[in-house]
C-alpha cells in the first residue's frame, strides 16, 4: 500500500482565496481591507523569512499588512508600548508578534498583552481557555489547519483514535484539544511518554510535532492511519519532517514535508484575521 499524499499547498491554496473573497467583501461593505499587524524582534533569518512571507500572503489576499521590524536591542517596555498602540489602532484586526523573542524579553508578558480579539495567533490564555471550554475564540494556525486537512481526508472524525506526539502550548496542546472537539479518543504522547511506538501503533490519527528528524517510524504506524507531520528539521539533505517518509508504505495517507502542513499555517492566520475583521466591523462571512 502507498499513502495518499495529502497537498497542503493545493488546500491552502483555495483557502487563501476563499479569503481573498471575504477580504474584498469586507472592503466593499465596510470601505476598509481588513488588517493585520507582524512585529518581529531581531534579525533571526527564519523569523525574518516567516514574516516576509506573512507579510506577502496578506497582501496577495487583498488585507492590510503593517510590519514592524525592531532591533534585537528593543527593551520589553518599547515592545509592550507597541503592542498597546496596535490594540487601539482601529485599522488592526490581527496582532501577532514573531516568536521567538530574544531572550531578555518576557515572552508571556507580550502575549497576554495582546487584546485577546485581535490575538490571531490564538496564543493568548484567554483564547487557550476558550478552546479549552468550547466557546468561540482564534485557535492557533498550525493545529487549526493541521485539524482541516485531517476532516478533508477523513470526514466525520468521533470515536476515531488520535495521537499527538507533543505538548506545546502552540501545537500539541490545542491540536489535542480541537481533536477532542472533534470526538476523538486523545492521547498526548511527550518525551516522558513510555513504549511510544506502542502508543502510536493505537491511533487512526497521529500528528507529530516534537522537532526530530523522521522519528516516527514505519513498524510504529497502524496500517491505513492518517498521519500528519507538523515537524520542520533543518538537515544536511534539506528539510525534514518528525515522520519517516517510509511510512508512506504503511499509512493511509500523509502529509509530506515540505508542502503539507507549513502551507496551512498562513492560511490559518489569513483566515483569523479575516474572522476578526468580520466581527468588528459586524460584516458577515462564510468561508
Ligand atoms: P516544542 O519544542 O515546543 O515541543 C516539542 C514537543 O515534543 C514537547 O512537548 C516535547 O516533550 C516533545 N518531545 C521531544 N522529544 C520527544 C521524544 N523523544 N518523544 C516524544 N516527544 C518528544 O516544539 P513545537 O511544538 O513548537 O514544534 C514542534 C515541531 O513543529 C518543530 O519541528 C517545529 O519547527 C514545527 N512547527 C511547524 C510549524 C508549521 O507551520 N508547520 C509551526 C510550529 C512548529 P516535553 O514537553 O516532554 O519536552
Amino acid at each position: 500500500m502507498t499513502a495518499t499524499m495529502i497537498d497542503g499547498k493545493a488546500f491552502a491554496a483555495g483557502l487563501r482565496a476563499r479569503v481573498a473573497e471575504g477580504a474584498a467583501r469586507i472592503f466593499a461593505e465596510a470601505g476598509r481591507r481588513p488588517g493585520l499587524a507582524v512585529v518581529l524582534v531581531g534579525d533571526d533569518p527564519a523569523s525574518s523569512v516567516y514574516v516576509r512571507s506573512k507579510g506577502k500572503a496578506t497582501v496577495a489576499a487583498g488585507m492590510e499588512s503593517f510590519e514592524h521590524r525592531l532591533p534585537a536591542s528593543t527593551g520589553e517596555a518599547e515592545l509592550l508600548a507597541l503592542v498597546a498602540q496596535l490594540n487601539a489602532d482601529p485599522a488592526v484586526d490581527g496582532i501577532l508578534v514573531q516568536l521567538p523573542l530574544p531572550k531578555h524579553i518576557d515572552e508571556r508578558a507580550v502575549i497576554t498583552s495582546i487584546d485577546p480579539e485581535k490575538d490571531v495567533d490564538g496564543f493568548h490564555p484567554v483564547n487557550a481557555g476558550r478552546l479549552a471550554t468550547g466557546l468561540e475564540g482564534f485557535v492557533p494556525c498550525t493545529p487549526y489547519g493541521c485539524l482541516m486537512l485531517i476532516k478533508d481526508q477523513l470526514g466525520d472524525l468521533a470515536g476515531r483514535d488520535a495521537v499527538v506526539i507533543g505538548r506545546s502550548n502552540i501545537v500539541g496542546k490545542p491540536m489535542a484539544q480541537l481533536l477532542i472537539r472533534e470526538s476523538c479518543t486523545v492521547t498526548v504522547a511527550h518525551s516522558r511518554t513510555h513504549d511510544l511506538p506502542d502508543v502510536v501503533r493505537r491511533a487512526d490519527i497521529v500528528v507529530a510535532a516534537v522537532g526530530r528528524p523522521a522519528m516516527v517510524k514505519p513498524d510504529w504506524v497502524k496500517p491505513g492511519a492518517t498521519l500528519i507531520d507538523v515537524g520542520i528539521n533543518r538537515t544536511d539533505a534539506g528539510l525534514v519532517g518528525d515522520i519517516d517518509p517510509a511510512c508512506a508504505e504503511v499509512a493511509g495517507a500523509m502529509t509530506p514535508v515540505p508542502g503539507g502542513v507549513g502551507p496551512m499555517t498562513i492560511a490559518c492566520l489569513l483566515r483569523n484575521t479575516l474572522v476578526s475583521a468580520s466581527r468588528r466591523l459586524g460584516v458577515a462571512y462564510a468561508i
